[in-house]
């Protein structure tokens, strides 16, 4: 139609414009080939949103933003990049929720994933996304965000089952790490609940993997940190959507007694559902931060307490949070549920602290903090994060030297803990995690401010990071971090460990020229 050649017009133009302004180093022949639907945009304000991301610590310009129409047109560009005589960079961006760049590139395109103009997939397929209920799956678009998944599923009454805390990320981002939640320790992380993928390799082929086809692809997407593939669509399965949470805090002054509840708790994950919670986390309190805890506001202002009536002499202290879900059907048997789990704990005296609400707005409890900080403009500053998966043997240790150690009394931002189930993630998937049947996540999930107070600054929580793992590393405690930030190959190497050179050889296999995901800095592109 008239309208189709005018956008192909346009979009070689767009093209050229894109060869003179920036230089993108491609043949003219190779990109007017190309006849994508998509946008691809040079446009200052475009690249200059794809050079930020959540860390506001790096910032890299792209050369020029894509915006796919499908699949089809992601497939093209990785084509034409990669079988260009001297490529370029290819970096899918989810929700630009990384710290360090991840979904950054200098050389190249980025395609920016979330957003309405991706979600049809070409090649004649329906819309996504789209519920199977009787099979009890949901085929997601890459780019999607958890809320929009949650919201088109909820509208059949069912719901995902591993969540992250947050639901403003995209599938694909939190795929290629692993998205862990309370919920991690019993339906395992978000990567152990895929049914399938369509993945554009590094060669530009879209392929579609699952356990049974081209299951080498589907293992090395998962937890694969961009550097195999950009999934373009992931089936994901449905349980029926709860009603209802009961959403419960608890503290402890003691850490092996709050360990020894946690583990616990985890450890019912093959019991009936009525014998276990639902979700199972934990937060480090070193000062007065529940208070400021970003998080949420489930201490105030309906529960106004006072830590310090817990704390009088100023130690750290440790909250379990846990929660079950329910639906108005059940709902008389869920106090003794809830009564049988809690007498089996050990927490402080009328320390317990519960609330009750529908299970969307838990879900996407954070989101309302988010609002908040926006207002105040605290959302929009740098977030020296440190995520880490601590060895349970060496917990109690790294209490020791740095909750109690190095912290001081000041934190920043909330610091999560909370112990996870290996036998949970599939060790055929990219992602590492400590040798250990039982390892803890611990969060430093920090802001930095400009202010006078030292303490708050950038310079200072990167410092103190930085004195953690080394902290760990003198103490021989084998962590490994999670949404991992490395700078040199022989680094990476050492994060992979005994997968580095399956990693390497998947590398080899599936994005030969290192085009993909520049912004982990794991591969250096081969132009
Ligand atoms: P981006 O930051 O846009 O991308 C991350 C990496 O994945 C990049 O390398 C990118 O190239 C690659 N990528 C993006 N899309 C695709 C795709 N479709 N195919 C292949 N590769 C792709 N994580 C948890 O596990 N649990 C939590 O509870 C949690 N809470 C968070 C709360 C907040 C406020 C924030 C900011 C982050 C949180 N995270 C959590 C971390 C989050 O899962 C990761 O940062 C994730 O990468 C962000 O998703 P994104 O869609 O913004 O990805």
């Amino acid at each position: 139609s008239n309208i189709e050649m005018a956008t192909k017009l346009l979009l070689t133009f767009a093209i050229y414009r894109l060869i003179v302004t920036v230089g993108l180093t491609v043949e003219p022949t190779e990109l007017i080939r190309l006849g994508v639907d998509g946008q691809l945009s040079v446009d200052p304000s475009d690249r200059e949103k794809a050079s930020l991301d959540f860390g506001m610590m790096s910032r890299v310009e792209p050369l020029a933003v894509f915006h796919p129409a499908s699949a089809e047109d992601i497939s093209r560009l990785v084509k034409a990049a990669y079988g260009s005589a001297r490529g370029f960079t290819v970096s899918a961006r989810g929700h630009g929720h990384s710290i360090n760049g991840q979904a950054q590139t200098n050389k190249g395109v980025v395609v920016e994933m979330s957003g309405s103009r991706g979600r049809r997939l070409g090649f004649g397929k329906p819309a996504l996304p789209r519920v199977f209920e009787e099979e009890g799956y949901v085929d997601v678009w890459g780019g999607e965000l958890w809320i929009d998944v949650l919201r088109s599923t909820l509208e059949h009454g069912l719901a995902p089952k591993s969540w992250t805390d947050y639901l403003y990320l995209s599938v694909g981002g939190t795929l290629s790490n692993a998205g862990i939640s309370g919920q991690a320790f019993n339906h395992g992380p978000q990567i152990s609940n895929v049914y399938q993928l369509d993945v554009v390799t590094g060669k530009g082929e879209a392929l579609t993997c699952s356990e049974e086809q081209n299951s080498e692809l589907f293992h090395a997407v998962l937890g694969g940190l961009g550097q195999f593939g950009i999934i373009t669509r992931a089936r994901i399965p449905l349980e029926p959507a709860p009603q209802r949470v009961r959403w419960i805090r608890a503290l402890y002054s003691n850490f092996s007694v709050f360990t020894k509840d946690q583990e616990f708790l985890i450890s019912l994950h093959g019991h009936p559902a009525s014998q276990k919670f639902d979700y199972v986390e934990g937060f480090v309190i070193v000062d007065d931060g529940l208070i400021n805890n970003w998080r949420s506001s489930f201490f105030s202002p309906r529960n106004p307490v006072k830590i310090t009536s817990f704390n009088a002499n100023g130690g750290v202290l440790y909250c379990l949070e846990v929660t079950k879900n329910y639906d108005e059907s059940s709902a008389n048997s869920i106090d003794q549920e809830i009564e049988a789990l809690l007498e089996k704990l050990d927490f402080m005296p009328t320390s317990v602290f519960t609330t009750d609400l529908p299970y969307v707005d838990f879900l996407d409890r954070v989101h309302k903090n988010e609002v908040k900080l926006r207002s105040k403009g605290l959302w929009d500053v740098p977030h020296p994060w440190l995520n880490l998966f601590v060895p349970r043997s060496r917990i109690a240790d790294f209490d020791k030297g740095v909750f109690k150690g190095i912290l001081g009394n000041k934190t920043s931002g909330p610091i999560l803990i909370y112990p996870m189930n290996k036998d949970k993630w599939d060790h055929r998937t990219s992602v590492v995690t400590p040798d250990e049947d039982v390892f803890y996540l611990v969060a430093f999930l920090r802001s930095a401010l400009d202010t006078a107070d030292e303490t708050q600054t950038l310079e200072y929580l990167t410092h103190q990071n930085r004195q953690i793992l080394r902290f760990c590393d003198d103490a021989g405690i084998r962590l490994k971090q999670y949404l991992p930030h490395h700078t040199t190959q022989e680094e990476w190497a050492d994060h992979f460990g005994d997968k580095w050179a399956q990693f390497y050889h998947r590398k080899m296999e599936y994005d030969p020229r290192s085009i993909l995901a520049t912004g982990q800095r794991i591969f250096k592109p081969s132009f």
